[in-house]
């Protein structure tokens, strides 16, 4: 399947694919109209449980939910993996098929991004560390490209993972900043039995990878414990962090840190509510997961 008109199609339960974004605005607002409350959920496809919570507490708020399924060029940088990025359109509309939802929003490059396209939204302060280091130009793609599906589908309310916590921030940020009438909600991190967080770029992984990719979720788990212990200085759980991602055989580390988990300043005590952020690579495959702590 591409996307082309050819997929306007109903796929269950009334989920209508649509392609063309001033179509789908037209749906919303005739729903809205009705009073109907309107649930967002933007992804790039290759669904996983991760993407169908987000969806089904969409379904728990809301009287109709638009999934969008987009994988967004402008978030990609040159060296990054935008080509091979996992396009499964034919499963994806599968694995929504049970899941009542009332339009797939399926927008074509060109459609987001006609020729001539140049106008960006200047992220805000919170998208400059970490994430916004190490994937220059990142956070740039993703507030310009959210906010076109805010106004292509004007919900009442949007649904993110906090499997990209600095993401969520960034976005809250923009909604805030430019006075953006969508409600944001953070939705959990859902993980595999074995605690590895879902992500599309799992299915990069082999099985040796697969394994070493834990070091993740351990990691976060050694903070959990140390704050459970009652420590509270920030230094030893970074380094004990390290450590675990060392042993599980992840050399190449982006980042790991403590921070504020409003500013994402990186700080010394655990003295306000704070995220423990990891984002590194298992082979050539890179990952990211996240754990509030809660004192
Ligand atoms: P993506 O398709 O990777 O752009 O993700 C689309 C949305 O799904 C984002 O809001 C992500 O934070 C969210 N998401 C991705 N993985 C997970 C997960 N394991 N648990 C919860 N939400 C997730």
């Amino acid at each position: 399947l591409t996307p082309d008109d050819s997929l306007r199609q109903e796929i269950s339960n009334n989920a209508r694919v649509i392609t063309d974004g001033e179509a789908l605005r037209k749906a919303i607002h005739q729903e809205r109209r009705k009073g109907r409350r309107i649930g967002l959920v933007p992804t790039m496809g290759a669904l996983h449980e991760g993407h169908l919570s987000l969806v089904r507490a969409a379904r728990k708020e809301c009287d109709c939910v638009v999934v969008s399924i987009f994988v967004n060029p402008t978030q990609f940088g040159p060296q990054e993996d935008f080509r091979k990025y996992p396009r499964t359109l034919e499963s994806d509309l599968e694995a929504l098929a049970g899941a009542d939802v009332r339009w797939v929003f399926v927008p074509s490059a060109t459609q987001m991004y006609p020729e001539g396209f140049s106008t960006y939204v200047q992220p805000p302060k919170v998208a400059s560390p970490w994430e916004g280091e190490c994937r220059s130009g990142h956070f740039r793609g993703v507030v310009t490209v959210v906010l076109k599906l805010f106004l292509l589908a004007p919900a009442d309310v949007a649904f993110f993972g906090q499997k990209d916590f600095q993401q969520l921030l960034v976005i809250q940020h923009m909604a805030r900043d430019l006075n953006v009438s969508v409600d944001i909600r953070r939705c959990p991190i859902v993980r595999e039995p074995d605690g590895l967080a879902m992500s599309s770029r799992n299915r990069y992984l082999n099985n040796v990878e697969r394994q070493r990719a834990l070091g993740l979720f351990h990691a976060l788990q050694t903070v959990e414990q140390q704050v459970a212990d009652g420590v509270r200085d920030t230094r030893g759980m970074v380094e004990a962090m390290q450590k675990t991602l060392t042993d599980a055989e992840i050399s190449r580390i982006d980042y790991v840190t403590i921070a504020d988990a409003e500013t994402l300043e990186p700080i010394q005590r655990l003295d306000r509510e704070a995220v423990a952020l990891i984002a590194a690579f298992v082979g050539k495959t890179r990952l990211i997961d996240n754990c509030l702590l809660n004192v």
